[in-house]
């Protein structure tokens, strides 16, 4: 898990985020439902971000690790504390 140097936060941990997410956080706006998705690659590091349905959808279609790494790079590096002020704003839906 990487820091991020964030206006508001100071270093803080990066949550890592769809660009959809990401818009939302900054314009703070709402996205009703979110959900988790986590990959795990061996035993060396956990890569967890956090996605918009549209990008779940994305996700879902994914059969390979290449389409896996394309998806990646459609990833944003996110302040933590700003996405965790972002997820107490409303209620959210997580699966
Ligand atoms: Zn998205
Ligand atoms: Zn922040």
């Amino acid at each position: 898990m990487g820091v991020i140097l964030c206006g508001r936060h100071g270093r803080s941990g990066i949550t890592g985020t769809c660009i959809h997410v990401h818009t939302a956080i900054q314009n703070k706006e709402s996205i009703k439902t979110i959900r988790l998705r986590m990959k795990f690659d061996g035993a060396k590091f956990e890569l967890i971000h956090w996605v918009c349905p549209i990008c779940d959808g994305l996700y879902k279609d994914i059969t390979s690790e290449d389409e896996f790494s394309v998806f990646l790079t459609s990833m944003k590096a996110c302040c933590g504390g700003c996405f965790d002020e972002w997820m107490q704003f409303d209620n959210k839906d997580i699966y």
